[in-house]
């Protein structure tokens, strides 16, 4: 899909929440190849995108000869989980402007793409700023980048989008 055709259909798919035409955030596509990784920490199937699960696998082994054992929280995501998970807050009665602090609408999560993690490790503070005062950050500070993988959400970054020590992504 081109940029342009991805703007109407997210636009479309987003009708039901809000305007999109104001919301700045980056869009992104929906991975079309996808590879099954282990379960991630709560049991769940996690999909990745071949390359990203090859680099994470790589990344995971060289981690864990220092004894530091990562995790995945969360990989791709799709759109319509997204739209799920926002839904199911807007039937617990947030509003749309609460729960779009914390959400991004579907086409604008990261995970989208299959590159995506939210890494978490061994007795750490799960999706929690805390988790950068952990051994495994620190490893991920140092090394995370010769694997290809690099933080979206630095502290002050210029997305919108607020601090995420553990959320990282593969880039080719
Ligand atoms: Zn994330």
């Amino acid at each position: 899909m081109k940029q342009k055709q991805l703007e109407q259909y997210i636009k479309q798919y987003n009708k039901g929440f809000c305007d999109t035409s104001n919301y700045c955030f980056s869009l992104f596509a929906e991975a079309k190849r996808l590879k099954k990784c282990k379960k991630d920490m709560f049991d769940r199937d996690t999909y990745l995108h071949p390359a990203a699960k090859k680099a994470w696998k790589k990344m995971k082994k060289a981690a864990k000869k220092t004894g530091i054992k990562l995790k995945i929280i969360s990989a791709f995501r799709s759109y319509d989980y997204q739209k799920q998970l926002i839904q199911n807050k807007l039937d617990k009665g947030l509003s749309i402007d609460d729960i779009l602090k914390v959400n991004t609408l579907p086409g604008y999560s990261e995970h989208h793409t299959g590159c995506a993690i939210d890494i978490g490790a061994k007795n750490e503070a799960i999706l929690e700023e805390e988790f950068d005062q952990s051994e495994a950050f620190y490893w991920l500070q140092q090394n995370a980048e010769n694997f290809g993988f690099f933080m979206s959400y630095p502290k002050n970054n210029s997305t919108g989008i607020s601090y995420e020590p553990w959320h990282w992504c593969y880039r080719k």
